[in-house]
């Protein structure tokens, strides 16, 4: 292994910098040439490549967003369009490819990996919907941003007696509405994992009120979605003012946490070494504080396991 390669694919995420500061670093210290690759597979199709060295990396560890951009690229899906990509690497002398990014960007690593390139995978996104890992890169710093938001929200609401229904991120994952509910102490929380009654949220709603709480926080994860409509139906039923916020994509920004900038610079370091202990097809993650590396079908097979403990910590502690 001379050369290898960084890119960032998919969802961009807080710590996905941290990453890639890590990678090139790590890189060079081990006597490697390392190449950045712009907007993800589309840009590696594209021969969007230079080299990195360490002063490329400098002052990006506390910064959100990607330097190398990141983009969702069809033609990747293509077998063609990834014979393509082979083909690029394969010019520029390139033997290993870290791909920073998602579920989806891993198959299309896994896939890469087939054609003769060896494939590392760092988990890059905020949604934490990946099974084999117990963190994802961005999904710490989210669960502040959401909290932020949380605590603004409350001042408000609080002042007017509102009910507030919070929607957050996480496509078909209900972590980050399950971590901020339970961190932001909101009254309700709407997962797809477990559905909701909406007599029950109410219910929860008018007990809050008669037993004096002030204001009544309703979390909604993306994969529930509609959280406009929910407000009027609730307001109708209760009787009590309700608004829906919907915090998009301000929940993709931002400096990283230190928790996010830690665990990208260990990803990042094991990434590379991994590539050099002869391995392919891999994905990095954390399991018990350690830093795991697995085969990336059998990490994408790993059923997930939904937390019931922390789903009875969040009802139990918001009443
Ligand atoms: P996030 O979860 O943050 O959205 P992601 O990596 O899951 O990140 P996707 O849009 O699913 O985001 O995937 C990013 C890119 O990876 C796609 O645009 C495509 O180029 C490639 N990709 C996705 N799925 C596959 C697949 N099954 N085979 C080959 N390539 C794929």
């Amino acid at each position: 292994m001379k050369t290898i390669a960084v890119l960032t694919s998919g969802g961009d995420a807080p710590g996905m910098n941290a990453a890639i500061r890590a990678v090139v670093r790590t890189a060079i210290d081990k006597g490697l040439r390392v190449m950045g690759v712009k907007r993800g597979y589309s840009g590696l199709i594209n021969g969007e490549l230079f080299e990195m060295k360490k002063g490329d990396v400098s002052d990006i560890l506390q910064r959100g967003g990607t330097i190398l951009r990141t983009a969702r690229c069809a033609e990747f899906l293509t077998e063609e369009g990834r014979k393509k990509a082979a083909g690029v690497l394969k010019v520029f002398g390139v033997d290993g490819l870290v791909v920073i990014g998602g579920n989806g960007s891993f198959m299309g690593a896994q896939k890469l990996s087939k054609l003769g390139v060896s494939t590392v995978g760092i988990p890059g996104t905020i949604d934490n919907d990946l099974s084999y890992t117990e963190y994802t890169l961005g999904f710490d710093t989210t669960l502040n941003t959401v909290l932020d938001a949380i605590n603004k929200l409350k001042d408000t609401s609080t002042s007017h007696e509102r009910v507030s229904i919070v929607e957050v991120m996480g496509r078909d994952c209900g972590d980050i509405a399950l971590y901020s509910a339970i961190a932001g102490g909101a009254e309700s929380v709407l997962i797809p994992e477990k559905g909701f009654d909406f007599d029950e949220l109410c219910k929860t709603v008018l007990e809050g009120k008669l037993s004096g709480k002030m204001h009544n926080l309703i979390i909604v994860a993306e994969g529930i979605g509609g959280s406009q409509e929910l407000a009027q139906r609730v307001e109708e039923v209760t009787g009590i003012e309700t608004r829906a916020t919907i915090l998009g994509h301000i929940q993709r920004g931002g400096s990283p946490s230190s928790f996010d900038r830690m665990l990208a610079s260990r990803m990042g370091v094991r990434a590379v070494e991994v590539l050099l202990e002869g391995k392919t097809s891999r994905v990095i993650g954390i399991r018990e504080n350690r830093i795991t590396d697995d085969d990336i079908d059998e990490a994408l097979a790993m059923p997930r396991e939904f937390d019931d403990k922390l789903f009875e910590i969040a009802q139990m502690l918001s009443r």
